[in-house]
């Protein structure tokens, strides 16, 4: 049976570079659940379907196939086929995604695909919704959080450093409406699961998170 370490929380806490970090460790393979509802908003823009028209995308479901493959560990979204990894971390792709999620035809269409990695392979996934919906088994949940000053500093720095250029006060708005939006929808809202171990990593940095997760694992593999 393979392991399953389910990492969730809000925008910017580090999911995705610790659960990096860790499937490496551990040579588990990391699924990025973002990515493919990333991947949803994409052929949304590249196809004139207004995001927040959610019959218009529920339609739009239909035309839509997403997979990953993994070039040099690095996990890697297709949408119908083409590699669209490079386009997932727009500003105006995040603003989007956490409205397209909402809808429950989006969520369905991804869902299947989430479990079914778990369930072939030892996997570090993270999202909003894997400890509570897709991995309801998972032998290691981990809620992972920070204040959203931090997590808005994280995001101005990472930003800085790509564009030249960046505006925190709207990065700190961006990440506090996403976050009211992604925990007061109908469908699978993030939330803390009852058994998931809460890591807030405010005052700790990337290793020490990782580390602590790492520990947990040792500790639930019995090793
Ligand atoms: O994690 P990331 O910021 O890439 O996720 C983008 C958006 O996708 C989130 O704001 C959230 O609305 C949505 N999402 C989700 N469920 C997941 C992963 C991401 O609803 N499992």
């Amino acid at each position: 049976m393979s392991f399953n370490i389910a990492i969730d929380g809000p925008a910017g806490a580090g999911k995705s570079t610790i659960a990096r970090k860790l499937a490496k460790e551990l040579s588990f393979i990391y699924v990025d659940t973002g990515a493919m509802y990333r991947a949803v908003t994409v052929y949304l823009l590249q196809n004139g379907i207004p995001p927040e028209d959610a019959a218009a995308v529920e339609k739009a479901c239909g035309n839509i196939h997403i997979s990953i493959e993994y070039q040099d560990g690095e996990q890697q979204v297709l949408l119908n086929g083409e590699n669209v990894t490079g386009l997932l971390r727009t500003e105006e792709v995040s603003r989007l995604t956490s409205g397209v999620s909402a809808i429950g035809a989006v969520r369905a269409l991804l869902q299947e695909l989430q479990k079914e990695l778990a369930a072939k392979n030892d996997v570090v996934m993270d999202g909003r919704d894997i400890g509570t919906n897709i991995l309801p088994g998972a032998q290691l949940k981990v809620y992972l959080t920070a204040s959203v000053h931090t997590r808005a500093v994280r995001r101005y720095l990472e930003e800085l450093e790509r564009n030249g250029e960046a505006d925190l006060a709207s990065i700190e708005e961006n990440i506090a409406k996403r976050d009211y939006q992604d925990m007061h929808r109908a469908i699978a809202p993030l939330c803390q699961a009852e058994d998931a171990v809460l890591v807030d990593s405010s005052e700790m940095d990337i290793q020490a998170v990782t580390d602590a997760i790492r520990k947990l694992y040792q500790e639930r593999a019995g090793l």
